[in-house]
């Protein structure tokens, strides 16, 4: 199935005009969000694009496919070949990654961590994770969350002068606490944790290591980010993050703990897998296993490095100094604004991100990625030129922002992000 339509630079999907005939409502929606990703600049650290085949995959008949269980033993008839796309999957899941085991059914990043959770642990458990105001996500312990209600998470935090992981701080609170697991992971840490050194401080309180990857696992693949496989006992991850593949989760394992994740993920928390997705998965592996993605992967981090340069020089304080991923945490109060107002300015600019809690005060900072511009194709010149226009953005005082939307969208007309 053809998702991209010749010609156009704004492409819609080949089956488009069915939609627009039967449903005009539902097809205006999908082509104006086509055209906002296209002429705007998507800078949250969470999104990219999934290329043309990953959306093929999507957007495919395996969508009507019901398939509960796992392949070879599913408690629906009619699913060899859905069986064959998953066995894909985990074959290149953990061939891409060096895993034992991988399960590659989790509908999101959130589910995966539910799971892996339900594997480990019992309700009431001690956990110790990143604190929610340290970058810590909704699922180590948010009281909003399914993680804050049903155990007892412990947070840990960042050293206010280097924004670094207080790992003193982690190991005095695994011995006071002593924590059933340990996540580590994060939602806008830019660096990368210190797998061994968590691997340590949970080996001395007898405590499993779940690293939770979601953003980092892209890098992870593309060899640009050191991977928590030999350390942690449980890597969860999106697919939908730098990695860029459909929107989803999975789980990578050791062979010892494989049957209790494989029954977590179901029949505990989930039903029938999305097998369309999970075919997109699969491809999405197969893209990330070639040396292009590689070559992506490191860019992307590049790209990040000079960007958190760039918004440094103008003034912002780039949380921990710089960035060793695709992530910047970066807060503009020094320019005398404070995170929300300066998003919604970007925002007006064409220039779409985040704002993020801080580890200091009750002020919010910004929170952006790389990821998706450079799957774009941008580069050195392009991050330098957006730092200039977050410059402009945040020193506005209305009259400029037209001719910075005009600037953004002349940019991000060079770089559609699907060709026609
Ligand atoms: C994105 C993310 C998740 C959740 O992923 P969803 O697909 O949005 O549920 C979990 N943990 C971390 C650290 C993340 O960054």
């Amino acid at each position: 199935m053809a998702v991209i339509a010749a010609g156009t630079s704004t492409p819609t999907p080949a089956d488009f005009d069915t939609l627009l005939r039967q449903d005009p409502e539902i097809a205006e929606i999908v082509l104006g969000e086509l055209a906002r990703q296209s002429d705007s600049l998507q800078l949250i650290a969470a999104e990219n694009f999934a290329s043309p085949a990953v959306l093929a995959a999507l957007g495919s008949p395996l969508a009507n496919k019901y398939a509960e269980g796992y392949p070879g033993a599913r408690h629906h008839g009619g699913c060899d070949l859905v069986d064959a796309a998953e066995r894909l999957a985990v074959r290149r899941a953990t061939a891409l990654f060096g895993a034992e085991h991988a399960n590659v059914q989790p509908h999101s990043g959130s589910a995966a961590v539910l799971a892996t959770y339900a594997a480990l642990l019992r309700p009431g458990d001690t956990v110790l994770a990143m604190g929610l105001p340290y970058g810590g996500h909704l699922t180590h312990g948010s009281p909003a969350n399914f993680s804050g209600r049903w155990f007892d998470f412990v947070g840990y935090g960042t050293d206010a002068e280097t924004g670094l992981i207080d790992y003193d701080q982690v190991r005095a609170l695994a011995r006071e606490r002593r924590p059933k697991a340990i996540v580590c992971g994060s939602i806008s840490y830019p660096r990368h944790p210190d797998y061994a050194l968590f691997r340590e401080i949970a080996d001395e309180v007898d405590a499993y290591l779940i690293a939770d990857a979601a953003h980092p696992m892209g890098l992870i693949a593309g060899g640009a980010a050191p991977s928590p496989l030999p350390y942690a006992d449980v890597v969860c991850a999106t697919t939908h993050k730098v990695l860029r593949g459909p929107r989803g989760g999975m789980i990578l394992c050791g062979a010892e703990l494989a049957e209790r994740v494989d029954r977590a993920v179901f029949p505990f928390t989930q039903g029938g897998a999305q097998m369309h997705t999970i075919a997109a998965k699969a491809v999405a592996f197969g893209e990330a296993a070639t040396p292009a993605f590689t070559t992506y992967a490191h860019q992307v981090v590049h790209n990040a490095r000079v960007l958190a340069a760039g918004l440094e020089g103008e003034g912002f304080r780039v949380l921990t100094g710089g960035t060793d991923t695709h992530l910047i945490s970066a807060d503009p109060s020094p320019l005398g604004l404070d995170g929300k107002t300066a998003r919604d300015r970007l925002a007006q600019a064409g220039l779409v991100l985040d704002t993020c809690a801080l580890p200091y005060g009750e002020a919010r900072g910004l929170r952006l990625g790389t990821a998706a511009v450079t799957t774009q194709g941008m580069g050195e010149t392009e991050m330098a030129r957006i730092a200039g226009v977050f410059a402009l953005v945040i020193h506005d005082d209305g009259e400029l922002s037209r001719r910075v939307r005009t600037e953004v969208r002349e940019l991000a007309g060079r770089f559609p992000p699907y060709r026609g």
